[in-house]
């Protein structure tokens, strides 16, 4: 089995090292991650530039790019085939319900099932890793890694693992949650005397959801959550079939 293992916090996480280790004993594992910390990057493509992929270590890449980059390199050149899976984590911070749009991480998985991969991302609930915590995440992660390796995923599905942190009582298969956003843009002026802002500044918690990713973990659960690619709402889409776009284009 050849296993691609990216992230979003840079090539140094410590995350990254444990999932990386854990998934070893499955088969070959690849890394290729970001040079530094690329979190909230979203799906984000590079263009614009070229990219250098540096060989840190032996199966080691250290890319100046995207967690989305990553993935599109290691597949299409720094790994000798293409991969049975990939995977992207373990992220420091959980990432559920809207936030996972932004989530480097989560696009990474995102990004490798697009082009026909099967792909999970996992994420810890926590600003500082500890040990334990992180054989609890390596360790579920091997778990899900074998499951997936042994069964394949649907078309177009990946799964989306959020653990907690501290003790851990179970695993829950979950929906994507809903986030409560509060006054989250901070305004303050500089030493020189003009405006600046700061993008998420409190933050208010999530909506009480049953079978949440976020009711989840505040069980101390681990929690599960296929997603899916194509984000075609099928009811507006009917419900939409008796707009008359046609007179639309007519004049006034
Ligand atoms: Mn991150």
């Amino acid at each position: 089995m050849l296993i691609l293992v990216t992230n979003d916090d840079g090539v140094r996480s410590l995350g990254l090292r444990s999932l990386a280790l854990a998934l070893g004993e499955l088969g070959q594992v690849v890394v290729v991650a970001p040079d530094r910390n690329r979190s909230a990057i979203g799906h984000a493509l590079t263009l614009e530039h070229p990219l250098r992929a540096e060989e840190i270590k032996p199966q080691v890449f250290a890319v100046d790019g995207t967690p989305t980059d990553c993935v599109n390199l290691g597949s299409h050149g720094l790994l000798s085939r293409r991969p049975d899976l990939v995977v992207s984590g373990i992220n420091r911070g959980s990432n559920m319900g809207d936030d996972i749009s932004y989530s480097g991480t989560v696009c990474a998985a995102l990004e490798a099932t697009l082009m026909g991969l099967p792909a999970f991302a996992v994420s810890l609930d926590t600003d500082r890793f500890c040990d334990k915590d992180l054989t609890v995440a390596a360790n579920f992660s091997k778990k899900i890694a074998e499951m997936i390796l042994k069964n394949g995923l649907p078309k177009e599905t990946f799964l989306n693992v959020n653990i907690p942190s501290g003790s851990c009582s179970g695993v829950q298969l979950t929906r994507q949650g809903k986030r409560r956003y509060g006054e989250s843009v901070v305004s303050k002026q500089d030493p020189r005397g003009r405006q600046y802002y700061w993008i998420g500044g409190s933050e208010v918690g999530f909506e009480d959801i049953p079978g949440s990713d976020y009711n989840a973990l505040q069980q101390g659960l681990i929690s599960v959550t296929p997603l899916r690619t194509n984000m075609t709402n099928e009811n507006t889409y009917a419900e939409m079939e008796c707009w008359s776009f046609d007179s639309m284009l007519g004049e006034n």
